[in-house]
């Protein structure tokens, strides 16, 4: 059903295509921009910070050919984006460096790889980034404002020993500072797109059911009432029949498949109607307590399973919420009924009800069934999915149509020979007694 969404994953490799393509533009630029000035400056042989920045672009060429060929085949997924950026930021430490460490105009680099490490690897990813950063940017001002290493290519009069060490010290805690202020700002951003992204994505995925469902709505509504038709004179045919022609076993035998069978197409058909179609529910107060308490009675009293299965309830008083008392009917009825068939010989199904706080409520209704993988849990909801020789696949269905009027949802939790919960959240009113 999806189908405009992509996963995480592919939208890191694709960030990850666009980081490397980037890459590799800006070391031609570089390498562009040094070639024109040695052209202009003619000087031969190239000045040793020439070589080293050559050298430079080289690596990062390298490395951009390592990336493409490891790329898709990469064991590390997660660690890869970061790696990739780690090194960057190594690779601009080392162009501020040769450009001249404290007088360099390049520190602003670190803030471009911050921001893209926050698209890619977001808000975590792009504080770690500039810690490190920091890290390298303290580390390199400090060994040179000690003499320790000295700045590439310099000439005496803008070497650091020239500036006061406040000046210095101001200059590093700035950069700094701006490192983790780019980290915070663009990590937010960053993620307010990824979950507004995420957002959008369900909704597409909603509207689309929505849309399809309507249309299919309006189809079964039609394709119902040409099959119930027949189907009632059809039944009604042999029933006169039956009463007609002079008794005889067999055929009696065969009269009544006719009859059973058509009850159950009939009742495939009201059924699928119910989930193409749902009627509009009035929408009533109503206690769980009262309303479950005589569902569950209903169903021990209508069902064969009730011999062999069990139902306990633990009801909290006094929970009320607003909706049609059919549907609520419905629902539990669907999912108790999935429950003692889920069950083999004898077993225990609980229905439980508790309010929560913020005007919730939850009814919990557990069995000790044969329980469902991962996996099957997916499909449950889908019209027509069933695992039993005689299900139509079309109760969870209902259920799931139902509660999508109400915009409340189940939560499936099941471990396979154990049982299964589903757990419905809904919205309690106060009543005031
Ligand atoms: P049906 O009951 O006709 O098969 P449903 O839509 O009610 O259709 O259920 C779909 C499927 O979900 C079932 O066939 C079953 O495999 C699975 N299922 C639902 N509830 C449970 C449960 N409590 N325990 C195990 N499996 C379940
Ligand atoms: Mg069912």
């Amino acid at each position: 059903m999806r189908n405009s969404s992509i996963t995480p994953e592919e939208d890191l490799y694709h960030k990850l295509k666009w980081l490397m393509f980037f890459r590799i533009l800006f070391a031609s630029l570089l390498l562009g921009s040094t070639i024109i000035v040695q052209l202009k400056e003619n000087s031969f042989p190239p000045d040793k910070s020439f070589i080293v920045l050559h050298g430079l672009i080289v690596i990062i060429f390298l490395l951009s050919i390592y990336y493409a060929f490891i790329f898709r085949t990469v064991k590390t997924r997660l660690l890869f984006p970061y790696i990739q950026i780690g090194i960057d930021t190594l690779l601009v430490t080392l162009i501020i460096f040769i450009t001249g460490s404290f007088t360099s105009i390049f520190s602003f680099l670190y803030l471009v790889v911050i921001i893209y490490s926050s698209m890619i690897i977001f808000r975590k990813g792009s504080m770690i980034m500039a810690s490190f950063c920091s890290i390298q940017y303290g580390i390199l001002i400090n060994l040179e404002y000690y003499g320790i290493i000295d700045p590439y290519f310099l000439k005496e009069s803008s070497s650091i020993g020239n500036y006061a060490w406040n000046l210095v010290f101001f200059k590093v805690v700035i950069t700094m500072l701006a490192c983790f202020a780019v980290a915070f700002l663009s990590g937010l951003l960053s993620e307010q797109l990824r979950r507004t992204k995420k957002e959008l994505s369900v909704m597409e995925e909603r509207l689309e059911r929505v849309e399809k469902m309507a249309y299919l709505g309006e189809m079964a509504a039609g394709m119902t009432h040409e099959i119930k038709n027949p189907l009632a004179s059809l039944a009604g045919s042999i029933q006169i029949l039956r009463k007609e022609i002079p008794y005889d076993p067999e055929h009696d035998k065969l009269m009544q498949i006719v009859l059973r069978e058509t009850d159950r197409l009939n009742a495939l058909v009201s059924n699928f109607l119910l989930f193409a179609k749902p009627p509009a529910g009035k929408i009533e107060r109503v206690d769980l307590e009262s309303a479950l308490a005589e569902t569950i009675k209903l169903f021990q009293k209508n069902q064969d399973t009730s011999r062999r299965v069990s139902i306990m309830s633990d009801f909290s008083p006094n929970i009320w919420v607003e909706m049609d008392p059919v549907h609520l009917r419905q629902v539990m009825w669907n999912i108790i009924l999935n429950a003692a068939e889920a069950i083999e010989g004898g077993g225990l199904i609980k229905v439980k009800t508790y309010p929560l706080k913020h005007n919730y409520a939850c009814i919990e209704v557990s069995d000790t069934g044969c329980g469902m993988t991962k996996k099957l849990i997916q499909s449950i909801f889908d019209p027509f999915f069933t695992t039993k020789s005689s299900g139509t696949g079309l109760g969870l269905s209902i259920v799931h149509r139902i509660l999508e009027s109400y915009n409340t949802w189940l939560e499936v939790e099941s471990e396979v020979g154990k049982g299964t919960r589903f757990t419905w959240k809904l919205n309690r009113i106060d009543i005031p007694t």
